[in-house]
């Protein structure tokens, strides 16, 4: 068996591709380049074949070592065709990433999206490991999740199961992104208290975060942290009620799923402590009684690397 394969996230403002040992789940090298929506798919193709030429120069490994490149993509994808069907943050759309990954290279190429190999990424080597039956739930830009059931993700008929950040939690609620109202995306996502936070300086509320504002760049999670940290009444309050709307959605899914373990991660979660201890706390609390004194709750472990080792396993299917 060829013990190595190449993991690519490719995600809405960055891809990061890495050689990833499969017994260990080390990354062996790494390689993070930025892709601008105006740029189109070209050059995400382009990208993608300078990361893996780079890998296999700096780690000496050849290509008939390699098993497979795997690839996660933030879209709506064809796992049976390896297309990218519609990705509005990169300008792709209906690109076949495995074939043109594929003919070039002459690996197998195996595609799924973004949430579902920073879930094979925490069940193998990371905060599920040696745990069939869990939830992944990552919050940032967005929010995700992938169900897991006897060790295999739940896809559902059309592959779009565990649409956590789809959940409806205000019938007359916000617009979402997606076109319906009252998602809880548009409540509990890192661009969800963004523009909680830039609405209320607009109106002229004062918050610390503005020592930590540039103009023209957005509100990150470390500048969350940094205000939080300060006892920023303002961004505490913005957080809060996302943590309200998140653990509220957290609560269904522990009723709903009856899952052993949820495991939460993504940028906001990592970065801001506050933030997961609290929503973890009000998620038990909203919880039916017996799935509640049982569940049990992680930060996801790999960080930045759980989706390209998760994408290393692509290629064993039942995934
Ligand atoms: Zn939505």
């Amino acid at each position: 068996m060829k013990s190595y394969a190449i993991g690519i996230d490719l995600g809405g403002t960055k891809i990061l591709t890495a050689m990833v040992n499969r017994q260990t789940g080390e990354v062996l090298a790494s390689v993070k380049k930025k892709t601008k929506k105006e740029k189109g798919p070209d050059n995400i193709i382009r990208k993608m074949k300078e990361s893996i030429e780079e890998l296999f120069e700096e780690t000496s490994i050849k290509k008939d070592e390699i098993s497979s490149i795997g690839i996660g993509a933030a879209g709506q994808i064809d796992r049976e065709n390896g297309i990218l069907i519609g990705a509005p943050n990169l300008d792709c759309y209906d690109l076949n990433i495995r074939d043109l990954i594929q003919d070039y290279f002459k690996i197998p190429v195996y595609l799924g999206n973004d949430v579902e190999i920073a879930t094979i990424g925490e069940m193998k080597f990371g905060a599920a490991k040696g745990c069939d039956d869990f939830v992944c739930i990552f919050v940032g830009t967005g929010v995700g999740s992938a169900i897991v059931k006897n060790g295999e993700i739940i896809r559902g008929a059309t592959g779009t199961a565990g649409e956590i950040g789809h959940i409806i939690v205000d019938l007359n609620g916000r617009p979402c992104a997606c076109g319906a109202h009252g998602c809880l995306e548009a409540y509990a996502s890192r661009s969800a208290i963004e523009k909680r936070i830039e609405g209320a300086l607009k109106k002229g509320r004062y918050s610390v975060i503005l020592d930590y504002l540039e103009k023209g760049k957005s509100i990150s999670s470390s500048m969350i942290r940094k205000s939080i940290e300060r006892d920023d009444e303002l961004v505490k309050a913005c957080v809060d009620e996302a943590s309200e709307y998140l653990s509220g959605g957290i609560a269904s899914i522990i009723n709903f799923v009856n899952p052993k373990l949820i495991v939460l991660g993504g940028g906001l979660i990592e970065a801001v402590d506050y933030f997961y201890k609290n929503t973890i706390k009000k998620a038990r609390a909203k919880s039916l009684p017996v799935p509640a004194s049982k569940i049990e709750f992680k930060k996801a472990e790999l960080g930045d690397f759980s989706g390209v080792v998760g994408a290393a396993f692509l290629e064993d299917r039942k995934l």
